[in-house]
């Protein structure tokens, strides 16, 4: 616990800094931790020591923590990897937030498993590589994807853009074209200015181009037991 928590402040003091640097109010980020392949007992600890926005990227692995730690006032579950539209109820039964929505389908399912719910926050994720299976709608559809979301998915509320940068890439030129994707999205939806960007390699990068949101991991949680 200790360890965790060294880790913890040491990672809020590198944000404070890069966000400082950068000219920005570190009060304005949230920093979202990652606990992928990390059991249920990290999350209960981590919320002891006050984290209250948890990340997962699997269905099943989301879920069935939700499950073992019913009692955890204010935390915020993150479902933040690529969806499986048949996966869609289950995750909106347990994310408040889904950072993954890439296309009409997957949009669809979400609105569907709930279409008079308490609304869902989803960002709009965009495919910074060259490579179509990787997640994410390419930039130039995402001005469609964020006008079906808004005619056809009611129940969804578009709040910004998501993005990965590429390893074969400097960081900062891959966070330049997700800034531009955030502008492109504000003139379909005005409001939606959350920018998800930024890991525990390049979360300094993703703050001096915007980000939001940051999905900071094995920096805070320690190698995982799986690649991931
Ligand atoms: C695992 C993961 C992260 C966190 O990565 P780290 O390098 O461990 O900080 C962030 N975003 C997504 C989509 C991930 O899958």
């Amino acid at each position: 616990m200790g360890e965790l928590r060294s880790r913890l402040d040491a990672l809020d003091a590198r944000i404070a800094d890069a966000a400082r640097a950068s000219g920005r109010d570190p009060g304005e980020l949230t920093r979202i931790v990652v606990t992928k392949f990390h059991p249920a007992s990290l999350v209960a600890q981590l919320h002891d020591l006050g984290v209250r926005d948890v990340g997962e990227n699997r269905q099943q692995e989301l879920t069935a923590k939700r499950e073992a730690l019913p009692s955890l006032d204010g935390l915020t579950w993150h479902f933040i990897g690529q969806a499986q539209t048949k996966k869609a109820r289950a995750i909106r039964a347990a994310a408040a937030v889904v950072h993954s929505v890439d296309r009409d389908r997957l949009a669809d399912a979400l609105h569907a498993a709930d279409p008079d719910g308490t609304p869902l926050d989803v960002l709009l994720q965009v495919n910074l590589t060259d490579d179509p299976t990787r997640g994410g709608v390419r930039p130039d559809g995402l001005e469609d994807l964020a006008v079906h979301v808004a005619a056809q998915c009611p129940s969804l509320r578009t709040r910004g853009v998501m993005g990965v940068a590429p390893l074969d890439e400097p960081p900062a030129q891959a966070f330049a074209r997700l800034a531009a994707a955030s502008s492109a999205l504000r003139a379909v939806v005005p409001d939606a200015e959350w920018i998800s960007a930024g890991m525990s390699a390049d979360f300094a990068e993703a703050i001096a181009a915007g980000a939001t949101h940051l999905r900071i991991g094995s920096a805070i949680t320690g190698p995982r037991a799986v690649p991931g």
